[in-house]
């Protein structure tokens, strides 16, 4: 039978729960246990499908087309357990089931009440994902103790104990110690008082991971320890990583998490310590890089690090793989629709990449960073809405459609270079649905894709409702803008490429959900190569021309426009 381990989060959101189920999960998995994960969020919302990323961060896709938290890319990047649509449930989706068995009259006529129906079914979410082979499941409750919204999962986990035997549950509640400066002192009252709350609803927490800035010294760990009723060694200090999240799971190793884990279990045949030398060589990596590449991401909510945080982290697997330190520059798309707005702010930069999105904000500056790129021979990478406005530009500037745009934007166009299926094949009820999850895409051989996958037939992930206009597809192709992944039918155009260009490279898919720290994914580990090797190139040019003296123009690279953010 599998064992749950729930982990809780108190004192103030933001601790990284999702970072520590992910690493506690890695260091599982590496000791041979089939893991399997899930998280809950308290919300309302059905699913984060319709949530603003700048609220809420980027809306992670599974193969199975689920719309999640993006807390489940963490899952992925750190695992290789499978998720699917059970792995991520809300409130919303958990009230949407009741209320339609209601409806459909499945209640007989009960009463129907959070206490048992609501933790019933939140129970059957938990069952739900233990498989026969599954060793551990770990269920991550979003939010911190004591909101409102959180109640009914606390109690559902309360009772899931007393169902299956506390001895198949561990509790693992996730902290915070603050340090005051003022009294240059850690403080641990908070940690008391929300495992305080915890023991109200009836949970004991078995481990204490307390998150703090400094370390926690033994007689802190030993007082935490007798006021929260919990034993010594299970008070765990997760020190703040300065460098990288990949960190975590080898300080959580370092702290006796896993063994710990074992041993209240009594998984004696696990008890073998994981192998984390790759990690431990990716890490290595990752804090030594011999090359630099600065690379632009053009978007619209650039002020929220984790509207983009799939992009982000595998531009940083892509300089690892490349030995390089990405440098990450966030661009507002608006600031680059005036005049000479991307010569300005582009300049400088190695790489450009326009991320998805959706809506017409920024659609003018994400064109002008295209048109930028392709002029300029700069290395282009776009994803989803990014190859939409790849194909928007071309047709513009090359093609000569001055009004060519996608009827998400401008419905009236006369060139509806990107528009829906139906709107194509005139079918009417296409129109509306997305297309999510996974689905397949033939190469063409000997095009870049091809040569960065180095097979031709892919999977990767979709989530997008316009497509490449195929009634423009020979005029395209005549002109040098290379249709080189279409579906196995034929009939959509999943990547396209530049013929006379270094490397420019955009796809329909999001392929930044299949990167891992350890396995870059191949189209940005070429992206970032060629970024890189452009700044070489570039770099030695200006060397040879200070020395012979033939540019007096010539700055040195570090004098040029540098980047704000740094992988
Ligand atoms: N808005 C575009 C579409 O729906 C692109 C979506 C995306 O980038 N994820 O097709």
């Amino acid at each position: 039978m599998a064992k749950h381990i729930f982990v809780t989060g108190g004192v103030v959101s933001s601790l990284g729960k999702g970072i520590t189920c992910a690493s506690m999960a890695m260091l599982l998995e590496r000791r041979g246990l089939k893991v399997r994960l899930q998280k809950f969020d308290p919300y309302l919302n059905v699913d984060p499908g319709t949530m603003n990323p700048a609220q809420h961060g980027e809306v992670y896709v599974l193969d199975d087309g689920t719309e999640t938290d993006l807390d489940l890319g963490h899952y992925e990047r750190f695992t290789n357990a499978e998720l699917d649509r059970h792995s991520n449930y809300t409130s919303g989706r958990i009230y949407q089931t009741i209320i339609n068995k209601e409806r459909h009259g499945d209640y007989l006529g009960q009463t129907i009440q959070v206490i048992p129906h609501v933790t019933d079914e939140i129970k059957r979410c938990i069952h739900m994902m233990a498989k026969p082979e599954t060793d551990i499941v770990i269920t991550e409750i979003g939010g911190t103790v004591g909101d409102i919204e959180g109640l009914p999962f606390l109690e559902a986990i309360r009772q899931f104990a007393l169902d299956v035997g506390k001895h198949n549950c561990l509790y693992v509640h996730l902290t915070l110690v603050p340090y005051l400066k003022a009294a240059q002192e850690l403080k641990t009252k908070p940690t008391q008082h929300s495992v305080g709350m915890l023991r109200q609803i009836g949970i004991q927490p078995d481990i204490l991971i307390c998150r703090t800035e400094r370390d926690l010294s033994d007689d802190m760990r030993k007082k935490i320890g007798l006021f929260c009723n919990i034993e010594n060694r299970a008070v765990i200090a997760e020190k703040d990583r300065d460098f990288s999240v990949y960190e975590v799971p080898v300080s959580l190793h370092e702290k006796k998490l896993d063994e710990l884990i074992i041993e209240k279990f009594g998984l004696t045949q696990f008890s073998q310590p994981p192998n984390l030398d790759d990690w431990m060589k990716m890490l290595a990596k990752l804090k030594n890089p011999t090359h630099e590449a600065n690379i632009a991401v053009v978007g619209k909510y650039m002020e929220t690090h984790d509207a983009y945080k799939s992009i982000y982290e595998s531009l940083m697997h892509a300089g690892i793989a490349n030995s390089t330190r990405v440098r990450i520059t966030k661009v507002d798309a608006e600031d680059l629709e005036d005049d000479h707005g991307a010569e300005n702010i582009l300049n400088g930069m190695d790489g450009i990449l326009v991320p998805g999105g959706f809506g017409d904000r920024g659609i003018e500056g994400k064109i002008q960073a295209v048109r930028y790129a392709r002029e300029n021979n700069i290395p282009f990478f776009g994803v989803c809405l990014g190859m939409q406005c790849a194909t928007i530009e071309f047709a513009r500037n090359v093609l000569g459609y001055k009004d060519a745009s996608s009827t998400e934007f401008t419905g009236d166009t006369r060139s509806p270079v990107i528009c829906m299926m139906s709107e194509q094949e005139k079918v009417e009820n296409l129109g509306g649905t997305m297309r999510l999850g996974q689905y397949p895409t033939e190469l063409l051989l000997g095009s870049k894709a091809y040569e960065a996958y180095g097979t031709n037939l892919i999977h990767e992930r979709h989530r997008h409702r316009y497509e490449f206009n195929n009634n423009f597809r020979a005029e395209f192709s005549e002109k040098g803008f290379i249709l080189s992944g279409l579906s196995p039918d034929g009939k959509l155009v999943e990547v396209v490429e530049l013929k006379n260009h270094p490397w420019f490279v955009a796809v329909q898919y999001h392929p930044e959900f299949k990167s891992k720290p350890t396995q870059a994914h191949p189209l940005f580990r070429e992206f970032v190569r060629a970024s890189r090797d452009r700044r070489r190139l570039q770099a030695s040019a200006v060397a040879e021309a200070l020395t012979n003296g033939t540019n007096k123009e010539a700055k040195p690279l570090s004098d040029q426009r540098t980047a704000s953010y740094s992988c």
